[in-house]
């Protein structure tokens, strides 16, 4: 086989551990998953219901524009119908960028430690890219505008960032965007946009007139708790939009996924909901580490990166064998912290007590 040469130093994506594995290798009744930002919550009640109750024409194909959701979508965020794009989760939509604009004469920017999918796509298109390593958990946006060169076709910025959970301030990211020539992509990575509470925030969504070269990518998958169902969206001008769907697939998005993130759509009130029970836990753990001594990032989003103690690693296999997943650092490239999801109060209580247990082991 022919294979392009950069598969040879690449491996496929390491999902985290399962409960049912966990279950079953510890001997344990009870896991709890805090490794994956997925929402401790679940989903609006009102999606249950309705799998329940609908019957959807499974053999038709589905609905490659996906009206519905496209007009409550764009009426939610006041933009135009041709500024959305779908993707099978917000994974695909990296894909279709980096698919859209990087070839072996390209280059793209991005941060490190970040989201992996930004160089994972730029690798497998041959581009060069510059990883622009974080100061204090946040973007070093002087240096990725020092980065740029004439080949430079995306800049990618992960606002919050995972896996630090820091926010861009709004002046900073504004005097960024002024000092990029229009002529390169910068993809806004808002993921965890719904938890955010920094009063100081403001929507990007806001920029859009403004900046004609940006496209913020959000996700059902992670405050709306579908992240089964692999729905994510990019918004841009209608001329980036359009470019990229030549690259989409016609029925990236099935049917039933479709409908059911039409229906969380109406439950503004859980997404409310579950933003403010997660800054209640994400304090908790801020309190958990400042009584330890412990180096936590600054987060606004539903999961914090603490420092442990030892290996992270061994860490978070200590925790595991407690029943909590958790994420270590040296996967994620922050060595000597594991990434926790913010789980429910419950959740985070025995989590607190699996982990002094960890500072009793090391001291
Ligand atoms: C989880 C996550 C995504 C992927 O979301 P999907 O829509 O499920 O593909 C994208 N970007 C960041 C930063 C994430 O943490």
């Amino acid at each position: 086989m022919q294979w392009k040469q950069v598969l040879s130093e690449m491996n496929p994506y390491k999902p985290g551990r399962s409960t049912e594995e966990v279950k079953k290798r510890y001997g344990l009744n009870e896991v709890v998953k805090l490794a994956s930002n997925e929402n401790p919550y679940g989903c609006p009640s009102t999606v249950a219901e309705f799998l329940r109750s609908s019957l959807m024409p499974y053999e038709i194909y589905p609905d490659g524009h996906a009206t519905t959701l496209r007009e409550k979508l764009a009426e939610k965020h006041g933009v135009s119908e041709e500024s959305i794009l779908f993707g099978n989760g917000s994974d695909e939509i990296i894909t279709i960028i980096s698919r859209a604009l990087l070839d072996e004469n390209k280059h793209t920017i991005m941060p490190t430690p970040t989201f992996p999918q930004y160089a994972h796509n730029a690798k497998i298109e041959g581009a060069n890219f510059t990883e622009v390593p974080l100061v204090n958990g946040q973007h070093d946006l002087s240096a990725h505008l020092a980065a740029i060169t004439d080949k430079t076709a995306v800049m990618w910025i992960c606002n919050p960032n995972n896996p630090t959970g820091n926010l861009i301030p709004h002046a900073e990211l504004l005097d960024f965007l002024q000092k990029v020539p229009k002529s390169i992509l910068v993809v806004l990575d808002e993921a965890y946009f719904e938890y955010v509470t920094d009063p100081a925030h403001v929507d990007s969504l806001t920029l859009l007139d403004k900046f004609p070269n940006i496209i913020v990518l959000r996700t059902f998958s992670k405050a709306y708790g579908l992240a089964s169902f692999r729905i994510g969206y990019g918004i841009g001008s209608s001329e980036i939009i359009s470019q990229l769907n030549k690259i989409r697939n016609p029925f990236n998005n099935n049917t039933l996924a479709v409908a059911v993130a039409t229906k969380a759509l109406e439950d503004d009130a859980f997404i409310y909901q579950c933003r403010d029970r997660n800054e209640v836990q994400r304090n908790r753990y801020k309190d958990f580490a400042s009584k330890n001594g412990l180096h936590m990032f600054d987060s606004e989003t539903n999961f914090v990166l603490i420092e442990v103690p030892g290996d992270a690693d061994e860490a978070a296999e200590f925790l595991l064998k407690q029943g909590y997943i958790v994420r270590s650092g040296n996967a994620l490239g922050t060595p000597g912290y594991i990434r926790i999801t913010a789980g429910t109060d419950e959740q985070n209580s025995g989590l607190f007590e699996a982990f002094e247990q960890l500072l009793l082991e090391n001291r």
